[in-house]
């Protein structure tokens, strides 16, 4: 059981939305020993930051069931409750979909009936299949988008508050910071807040000022060829055209930085290797990709089915459709991500994947 998820649902007694209720893990535990008998074992695991959520009344009570061992506690309790329920053939009572953890588990997809949401039905609560169901990689991209804003970043995309910050263009006056001198009119990566909402530069730490709007935004990501690892995502800007290459790059993404995660592939792109860039069009902004000469070539893939993967000549443009996707040395493969939500027409942003109540997954189309 993932307490968390139990505790904010705000359709479990004590019922209504505001702060999570620790007593809801009372009438999740009777449903399930109705459903699989008063002696079924139940593994319940909360996130770390739940003690701090719930009320002060029932701290006590969480501090006891921690101590007695009836409860478990993780720094976020989703990785662990998937890694028992593939190791161990467990159900898993949550209302959450694992979106942002589809791709380290894709058997999720095809044991939906091991996955319990809830139901009140008069005015009992029973556990019910939650409705998993199969997603498109889309919609996956962009939930760890908003997952990996969230950490490093602290950048939550349901605050508005928040979303003005990505919205806007940063730039760090940090004496040693080595993306400040890289990058002078503005971060060409994500700023990270502080629990006060300061905006720091994520390389130095330095507080940002803010350097203009940003206008369109695209997240593009790029994964190793091979294993489909994540190496990085950035924001492609507005007429702000993005270096990707290895070494220290002026106006570019440098893969071989130490932050980033690495692999052998990386030898493989060239130094300067590939200039994006996103730039108006009739229909809405458009990616654009250069090839700049690069040793080992890159590759068009279009997502279309029966597309076949053709080689762009050096210095050729290509445009950059949702579901393409670039090969450079055959080594790594760059895509955009799902996420659109700083255009205009985004700032009221619609519930896609509500998961309950009290906290809604919000994600654009
Ligand atoms: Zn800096």
């Amino acid at each position: 059981m993932d307490l968390s998820n139990v505790c904010w649902s705000a359709r479990i007694p004590p019922l209504g939305a505001g702060i999570p209720r620790l007593a809801r893990l009372d009438a999740v535990q009777d449903a399930w020993r109705r459903r699989f008998g008063p002696g079924a074992p139940l593994t319940v695991i909360a996130d770390r930051s739940l003690r701090h959520q719930i009320g002060r009344a029932e701290r006590p009570r969480f501090d006891a069931l921690l101590g007695s061992g009836a409860m478990t506690l993780a720094p976020t309790a989703d990785p662990e409750l998937l890694r028992l329920a593939r190791d161990r053939q467990w159900y898993v009572v949550s209302g959450d979909q694992f979106l942002d953890l589809r791709r380290d588990h894709p058997w999720i997809a095809g044991a939906a009936d091991r996955f319990l949401g809830w139901d009140l039905r008069g005015g009992r609560l029973v556990l019910r299949p939650s409705g998993i169901r199969e997603v498109p990689e889309q919609q996956i991209s962009r939930a760890v988008e908003a997952k990996s804003l969230k950490w490093p970043h602290r950048i939550d995309v349901r605050d508005p508050a928040h979303l003005r910050v990505l919205r806007s263009h940063w730039r760090c006056s940090g004496p040693r910071c080595l993306r400040a001198l890289l990058w002078p009119d503005h971060l060409l990566d994500w700023p990270t807040l502080t629990a006060q909402g300061a905006v720091l530069c994520p390389a130095c730490n330095s507080a940002l000022t803010e350097a203009g709007p940003r206008g369109a935004v695209r997240s593009l990501v790029v994964s190793d060829a091979a294993s489909g690892t994540e190496l990085v995502r950035f924001p492609l800007c507005q007429d702000t055209p993005v270096l990707l290459g290895r070494g220290r790059l002026a106006h570019g993404i440098n893969l071989e930085a130490p932050e980033l995660r690495q692999s052998p592939a990386i030898g493989r792109v060239s130094r300067r290797h590939l200039m994006l860039n996103l730039t108006a069009a009739p229909g809405g902004p458009r990616i654009t990709a250069v090839d700049l000469g690069s040793g080992n070539g890159t590759v068009v893939e279009r997502g279309e089915p029966g597309a076949v993967p053709r080689a762009l000549e050096p210095g050729g443009e290509v445009v950059l459709g949702d579901r393409d996707a670039l090969r450079l040395g055959d080594a790594v493969t760059v895509r955009v991500s799902g996420r659109r939500w700083f255009a205009d027409e985004d700032l009221a942003l619609p519930v896609l994947a509500q998961t309950d109540g009290a906290q809604p997954t919000r994600l654009v189309t």
